[in-house]
């Protein structure tokens, strides 16, 4: 019943009707990792996926707004186009330059870089992919540690999946204060589990390189920073805040010869950031900030808090954002008096 519904509304869709129904909005699509293959980096999206939604979008001739463009729409005032889109990807592993770049190159659209400077400068890679990393090599089925606050965490792969134990330590670690959260990896969690700290950045978690960054930028994409380190935000103290902000900055300026304006925050959700992040963008100088809810960009929002909703796994979910499906969805929860009972919920 449910596919019979969104497969009637992408029809219905290609009309352009829902996009005339919700104007002023912006779908910003958020990309992770891609890949040449189906196999490799788990949770990764493959080149010819991507490729589909790309020629999807070419073939109904969507705009793909470059960043420029929309710091234009938000800043200036110009209108944000019924039919456009844009897309983002971050961290600055080595496929977003090797396969996601490429993919976009065949289509000239631009693509937007948020980079983790202290990944790109191969001093760290993210603490997130660590835990994952930790715990896929981890020796020992069962094992008690001390999280970063203090706490007693108990996991056992007897009880729960290694995908189940990934996803709960990451949630719990993202309660944590952070500060030294790098340290705590490696102190704690390695010995625990009784994996060897890698000595370098393993394979699948390689970084591009700054020249990568700079070709990108030659070829009209957008290179922004996403901290020096990947931490939440909301975790940190102010000096630990303004370190990882103005850090990243710095370093994307030195590189790259330009001061950056478009920011985006580490894990993204409203409790990973606050006033005090943004205050600290606003005096560097940042004048547009992503974060991770999923939603659209609307014309005359606040631009510090712009939202992206993730790359969906499939083309039907996919539609319905570009389509503009989903804002029509939205508005009419808002007016309770239509029949909303009829619609399918995300
Ligand atoms: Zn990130």
């Amino acid at each position: 019943m449910k596919t019979a519904i969104i497969k009637l509304a992408n029809l219905v869709g290609e009309t352009g009707l829902f996009q005339f129904l919700t104007p002023g909005r912006l779908p910003v699509f958020m990309l992770h990792r891609v890949t040449d293959t189906d196999e490799g980096v788990a949770g990764a999206m493959s080149a010819d996926t991507l490729r589909r939604y790309l020629a999807y979008l070419a073939r109904r001739r969507y705009q793909v707004i470059s960043m420029d463009q929309l710091q234009r729409m938000l800043c200036d005032g110009n209108s944000i186009p019924l039919r456009s889109v844009m897309f983002t990807i971050d961290d600055g592993f080595r496929d977003h330059f090797d396969v996601a770049a490429r993919v976009f190159d065949e289509f000239g659209y631009p693509l937007n870089f948020f980079v983790i400077t202290g990944l790109l400068d191969r001093r760290l890679w993210p603490w997130d992919d660590q835990i994952s990393y930790a715990l896929t090599e981890a020796r020992q089925q069962q094992s008690e540690i001390l999280l970063p606050g203090g706490e007693r965490y108990r996991l056992d792969f007897s009880v729960q999946s290694l995908r189940e134990i990934t996803r709960d330590l990451r949630n719990t670690l993202k309660r944590q204060n952070q500060g030294h959260i790098y340290d705590w990896l490696r102190n704690e969690l390695y010995p625990k589990l009784a994996v060897s700290y890698p000595g370098e950045i393993p394979e699948d978690y390689r970084p591009m390189t700054w020249d990568d960054a700079r070709d990108l930028r030659a070829r009209g994409h957008g290179v922004y920073p996403h901290t020096y380190s990947h931490r939440i935000l909301s975790t940190l103290s102010p000096v630990e805040k303004e370190a990882e902000i103005r850090q990243s900055l710095e370093r994307v300026t030195t590189e790259l010869d330009y001061h950056p304006e478009v920011f985006a925050y580490p894990t993204g959700r409203r409790i990973d950031y606050d006033k005090t992040d943004i205050e600290i963008l606003k005096s560097a100088g940042i004048r547009l900030a992503f974060n991770t809810v999923p939603d659209y960009v609307r014309a005359g929002q606040t631009p510090f808090e712009l939202a992206r909703f993730s790359l969906p796994d499939s083309m039907a979910d996919f539609l319905q954002i570009v389509n503009r499906f989903e804002a029509l969805k939205e508005k009419l929860h808002r007016q309770p008096e239509l029949p909303v009972s009829l619609l399918p919920t995300r």
